[in-house]
């Protein structure tokens, strides 16, 4: 989708939902969609560093690792648990743990950046891989790689990514996810546009994205404005 086609859209629904196109869609956007964006200050200080473009690739896996570990506390806030029994050293009592085991997919390749980060606070997840490319012919992404655990449909499944730009490999990963027999997902970014949240919830409105920052907008080659470039280059050094 073009970057105009994007705005375009957005300012369709602003219309449709009487909200006030005056202020930037960014402030709106999380009020009217399954957005959730995570401001908080410790964040927001490490997401700027990162933006910084004098950052280098060290500092930039460090603070991607970063970012996604303290982001997962707020994404997977709302996930059920149950009730189980604990024996401590001085008695029997009751906790409470997650209901239901948990799939990490990161989108190859700059959503690698933030595995191991979310890992750290869910130290039994699975790890997926999913591996998605534009096709030079069709223009359409197209995966080149994908390998899940056999009982992916049974879990929570995160799926990850620093950036949401157009939104093509993240529709075509839900649309993978689903196909699979995925019901409960979340789509985890560092920063998003509008145009691919719109795109991301023109087909798959029941996911709910979690990111640190709403950006103005894409350029004409799809990248974020001001974004940080491109996450996977700064993150491997290419
Ligand atoms: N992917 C990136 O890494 N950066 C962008 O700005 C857009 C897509």
């Amino acid at each position: 989708m073009s970057c105009r086609t994007g705005q375009t859209r957005i300012r369709k629904r602003l219309k449709y939902h009487r909200m006030p196109c005056f202020l930037p869609a960014r402030f709106i956007i999380p009020f009217m969609l399954n957005v959730h964006v995570i401001d908080h200050p410790v964040i927001q200080t490490k997401l700027s560093e990162l933006r910084d473009q004098s950052t280098d690739t060290r500092a930039f896996r460090l603070l991607l690792d970063e970012i996604a570990m303290l982001m997962t506390y707020e994404v997977t806030r709302d996930w059920p648990t149950v009730k189980r029994g604990v024996r401590t050293p001085m008695e029997e009592t009751t906790g409470e743990v997650l209901a239901r085991p948990v799939t990490l997919v990161p989108i190859l390749r700059a959503g690698l950046g933030m595995a191991d980060g979310v890992k750290r606070i869910l130290s039994d997840a699975r790890l997926g891989h999913l591996g998605v490319s534009r096709n030079e012919k069709t223009l359409l992404p197209d995966s080149y790689y994908a390998k899940l655990p056999p009982d992916v449909k049974e879990t929570e499944v995160l799926l990850i990514d620093p950036m949401l730009a157009t939104g093509g490999s993240a529709v075509y990963a839900i649309d993978f996810l689903k196909k699979q027999g995925v019901t409960s997902l979340k789509f985890m970014c560092l920063v998003a546009a509008p145009e691919g949240i719109d795109t991301l919830h023109a087909k798959h409105p029941e996911v709910p994205i979690y990111c640190c920052a709403i950006d103005r907008q894409l350029d004409e080659r799809g990248y974020i404005m001001p974004g940080l470039g491109d996450a996977g280059d700064r993150l491997f050094g290419t």
